[in-house]
C-alpha cells in the first residue's frame, strides 16, 4: 500500500489475528524526524507488521526496510545506511506498564488505544540509526581542521528522537546491536 491508502491510525485490537500483515510504504520525505536526521530524504521505507494478542497485551512483529543517507560523523560526508530492522513492539497504556514489557520487545505507549502508524514506522527507523553514525573504521578519515583541533560532531539524531518512548527504546537498543547494518557504499 502506498501511504495514501494506509490508515492514519491503527488500533492493534482491530488487526490482531489478521492472517495478512499490514504492510506498505512511506516516502522518507514525509517523515519529518527522518528528514531532520538525514542528508537526503529521497527514497521510501517499506514495512510489514503482524499484530497479535497474548494474555492481556497486544504485540506487533515485523520489519522496516529503507536506505538512509546519513552524515558520517568522522568525515562528514554522506553514507548509505541500509536498514533492515526487525520490529518487536508491545503496546502499553503508560510508562509504568512500559517498564514491565518482556525484554525482547520495545514498549509503545498507545494514544487513546491507537497508534499513529507513520510515527511508529519513523521511530523504528530512528532506532536503526547508530548513536554515532559513520563509515566503517578505516574507510574514511576526519577532514583536516585548520587549527588542528578535534571537530565536535553534530548530533541531529539525538534531537530528532526527542520523545520518551524513543529514549526508553534507545536504552533497550544499547543491549541489542543487531538492529542495523552499515554499508560502506
Ligand atoms: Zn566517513
Amino acid at each position: 500500500m502506498s501511504s495514501s491508502n494506509l490508515p492514519r491510525y491503527v488500533d492493534p485490537r482491530q488487526y490482531a489475528g489478521d492472517a495478512v500483515p499490514l504492510s506498505g510504504r512511506y516516502a522518507l520525505a514525509d517523515l519529518r524526524r527522518i528528514v531532520a536526521a538525514s542528508v537526503a530524504s529521497d527514497g521510501e521505507v517499506g514495512f510489514s507488521l503482524n499484530f497479535r494478542k497474548e494474555g492481556a497485551r497486544w504485540f506487533a512483529e515485523g520489519r522496516v526496510e529503507a536506505i538512509l543517507s546519513i552524515a558520517c560523523q568522522r568525515c562528514l560526508e554522506p553514507y548509505r545506511l541500509v536498514v533492515d530492522r526487525e520490529v518487536r513492539l508491545a503496546f502499553v497504556s503508560d510508562v509504568d506498564e512500559a517498564s514491565r514489557v518482556p525484554d525482547a520487545y520495545d514498549p509503545w505507549i498507545l494514544d487513546d488505544g491507537r497508534v499513529l502508524l507513520s510515527d511508529l514506522i519513523e521511530d523504528e527507523l530512528l532506532l536503526a540509526i547508530p548513536d554515532i553514525p559513520r563509515h566503517p573504521d578505516g574507510t574514511c578519515v576526519a577532514p583536516a581542521s585548520s587549527d588542528g583541533g578535534v571537530q565536535a560532531p553534530h548530533r541531529p539524531v539525538a534531537e530528532a528522537a526527542a520523545n520518551p518512548f524513543a529514549m526508553l527504546a534507545s536504552l533497550k537498543k544499547a543491549s541489542d546491536p543487531e538492529n542495523s547494518k552499515e554499508n560502506a557504499d
